[in-house]
């Protein structure tokens, strides 16, 4: 393995996220190897950790003043072996192949362990949709469009959002999608509007999952949320629903934040002035904390993680809850921590939690919540249906409770008990491999 991890790292040098993935994924796979050989003959490690296939290509748009500005879209087609390619699509400045293959390799993994038939992939592009207009987006979600189309389809490569992508970004990439091919194929993106394809509770999944999960490990160390502190940082999709989920099981939930600075209100988040802050005006948190008086403050530029609290969830972006963070919140009895994003916890700190004893339920795990529910979503879009809100939330709990339930078994079946990181590797791992094995040269 270690080999193989030097071989990646001299092959693509500049790709720093991707490394830290896959290091994080082998350093775990060591006891499903040695109990099974017959994945190192098949070259499964090789074959897991290069794509099927990777594109990228340039996106040409104009924006208001009528300059011509010049992105780099992606997709990663990552693994197709349990179902089409699927996974989120996202519009940030700090989007490159190695964070576009980061998001795809988890994503494998992840979309393998909600039981559904998925594969796994990402894509993206540098374009920060921040303080654009909406022309602008939507010209560049066209031009974005009109390259990717070729390589989509219900069965084939099905993105969602992530980062920067929502409902708006999701309304004009299908509106291009379908003005090219001329197909009103439901099945080809996730996430949609809730009258033209979408399914109730895609937006609040992810977040919702994520409490859902953190609740399970909690409770096996029996306790619950109720009453408990709990930190969040970001102030996207996944955090905001994070603060929802937390709150309905009655948690107080102290923080929000964004790059500029984080909120701590001591009477807890008040939810429906965060949204309409976030997202009917797309505000900072720096303007919800002015508008909700005496019991919030503002702190420029801080570490949300700070903040002391039994439950952290980190929900904004990768590597952003450090070793020195790690320390803090160890040192103010944090019992658990939970990814709702993609990877918030750097390699160094998930070891200060795991010797400190604190229950961390990685990303891959944790936060496969949303991508489940855009697999209820194409399952209702195959069937022409449109489920309640009742029912996604019902399916979204048994998956997550069962997710965790496999997690944990298979943490306990390889000697690791409570090592939520080794459990959903070697879980998620064993899923694809026997696919690919199954499927032949593949
Ligand atoms: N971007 C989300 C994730 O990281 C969702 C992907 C999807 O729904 O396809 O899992």
């Amino acid at each position: 393995m270690e080999r193989l991890y030097a071989h990646l790292q001299a092959r693509d040098p500049g790709e720093p996220e991707f490394h830290q993935a896959v290091g994080e994924v082998l350093e775990t796979l060591g006891p499903v190897l040695a109990a099974r050989p017959e994945l190192i003959d098949a070259a499964m490690l090789e074959r897991l950790t290069e794509p099927d296939r990777q594109l990228m290509f340039r996106v040409p748009w104009q924006d208001d003043s009528g300059r011509v500005r010049v992105n780099r879209g992606f997709r990663v087609e990552f693994n197709g072996a349990l179902g089409p390619y699927k996974g989120g699509l996202r519009f940030h400045p700090s989007v490159s192949l190695s964070v576009v293959k980061f998001l795809g390799f988890e994503q494998v993994f992840k979309n393998a362990l909600t039981g559904l038939n998925l594969g796994g992939g990402k894509g993206g592009s540098d374009f920060d949709p921040h303080g654009r207009s909406d022309a602008e987006v939507m010209r560049f979600a066209q031009s974005f469009m009109t390259e990717l189309y070729r390589h989509l389809g219900e069965h084939t490569d099905v993105p969602a959002g992530d980062i920067g992508v929502g409902g708006r970004e999701l309304g004009y990439l299908f509106g291009q999608y379908r003005r090219i091919t001329g197909r009103w194929e439901a099945g080809v993106l996730t996430g949609k509007g809730l009258g033209w394809g979408g399914s109730p509770g895609r937006v609040e999944a992810t977040g919702y999952g994520n409490v859902l999960f953190a609740r399970e490990m909690l409770l096996r160390r029996g306790e619950d949320l109720e009453g408990l502190q709990v930190v969040v940082s970001g102030s996207g999709n996944v955090a905001i629903h994070s603060v929802e989920k937390a709150q309905a099981f009655g948690a107080n939930v102290l923080t929000v934040s964004d790059s500029s600075g984080y909120v701590v209100d001591d009477k807890g988040i008040d939810l429906a002035l965060l949204k309409q802050v976030k997202e009917v005006e797309r505000g900072r948190v720096s303007d919800y904390a002015e508008r909700r008086g005496s019991s919030a403050r503002f702190v420029p530029g801080g570490s949300v993680w700070d903040v002391p609290a039994d439950l952290a969830l980190p929900s904004a972006t990768q590597n952003e809850l450090d070793a020195g963070a790690a320390h803090v919140l160890i040192r103010n009895g944090v019992r658990a921590v939970s990814e709702g994003a993609n990877m918030p916890v750097t390699p160094d700190a998930v070891r200060l939690f795991q010797e400190a004893g604190v229950s961390f339920g990685p990303g891959k795990a944790a936060n496969a919540g949303g991508v489940a529910v855009s697999g209820l979503e194409m399952r209702q879009n195959a069937g022409r249906e449109l489920w309640t809100f009742e029912r996604v939330e019902q399916e979204l709990t048994r998956i997550m409770t069962e997710l965790h339930a496999n997690v944990a078994e298979t943490a306990d079946r390889y000697g690791a008990p409570g090592d939520y990181v080794t459990g959903a590797n070697i879980a998620g791992f064993e899923r694809v491999a026997d696919a690919v094995l199954a499927q032949g040269l593949v």
